[in-house]
């Protein structure tokens, strides 16, 4: 039997895109990119044509933290964030395969900007995505803020395994149906309250490390404000291996540092390596 061309077309298409989306009964939307191989961070651009950023853009994220050199926020510079306590069962916790969200309500407002941001949502990624002064941490949230304009600010927390066994009172309560969600497209309900009170007045007492750069996923906008806190909060051990263990790795490669070439195109374009060869060489060389 023949086939109509564009029949064949959406199949093809189909069966091309099945390998990396998938989307269950509940309508949750699994995301196209990953964290591995030819769909993963080096290959991210080949995509979409919407993703040329993330390989030739020069202000990226995430980057490797100075606590010397990268500009820290204070008093009335920092962010006034206001996130209303979710009633036990309203939110959330969603399985979209690149990263763990809850989707929750919240206002964000910026020093010198008159227009307010609005939370969008608060993600996860394993291991940390920021490195501050060289060091990675096991796990980062990053909460999403969005202004009417398009404007995008994130604020990015990082949390350390507690010697003590200790752990923030939110991740206790996001993480709890987190066996319900083990596959990618899966939803369940958060059956407690959600407080951000210790994260918000951790956030206060900074530091918090502020730079321009962009989304750290497809398609790797730029000019997200950001807002990293420089000392990590309490995760437990048993938690984070029961969070690991679903999100598995979810953090793309520090990036090069704001304003300079982006590692991708330098990586690939051998010619871009000979012009910063040449001039770095360039008094030795003519000796
Ligand atoms: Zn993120």
């Amino acid at each position: 039997m023949l086939v109509p061309q564009s029949l064949l077309a959406l199949l093809l298409i189909a069966s091309v895109e099945g390998c990396i989306y998938r989307r269950d009964e509940h309508g949750v939307a699994v995301s196209t990119f990953s964290y591995t191989g030819t769909t993963g961070p080096l290959g991210w651009a080949h995509l979409s044509s919407s993703n040329g950023l993330c390989s030739n853009g020069t202000n990226q994220s995430p980057i490797a933290i100075s606590s010397s050199s990268t500009p820290t926020l204070s008093g009335s510079a920092l962010p006034v964030v206001t996130i209303p306590e979710v009633s036990a069962g309203e939110a959330l916790l969603e399985n979209l395969g690149s990263t763990l969200e809850v989707v929750v309500n919240g206002t964000l407002k910026l020093d010198g900007v008159d227009e307010e941001y609005k939370m969008a949502q608060f993600h996860f990624h394993t291991p940390s995505e920021h490195r501050i002064d060289e060091e990675y941490f096991p796990l980062e949230m990053h909460m999403v803020f969005k202004s009417a304009s398009g404007g995008v600010a994130v604020i990015g927390v990082p949390f350390d395994l507690s010697d003590s066994g200790n752990s923030t009172s939110l991740l206790t309560t996001v993480f709890a149906p987190i066996a319900s969600v083990a596959s990618p497209g899966s939803e369940a309900p958060i059956s407690g309250a959600l407080n951000f009170d210790d994260v918000l007045s951790a956030v206060q007492k900074g530091p918090l490390y502020s730079y321009s750069g962009s989304l750290t996923t497809p398609p790797c906008t730029q000019g997200v404000k950001w807002m990293v806190l420089g000392k990590p909060l309490d995760i437990d051990v048993k938690t984070y291996k029961t969070v690991k263990g679903v999100l598995k790795f979810n953090s793309r490669y520090t990036q090069n540092a704001p304003g300079e070439v982006n590692l991708v195109q330098y990586a690939g374009d051998g010619s871009l390596h000979r012009v910063v060869f040449r001039f770095r060489c360039f008094a030795p060389c003519i000796a």
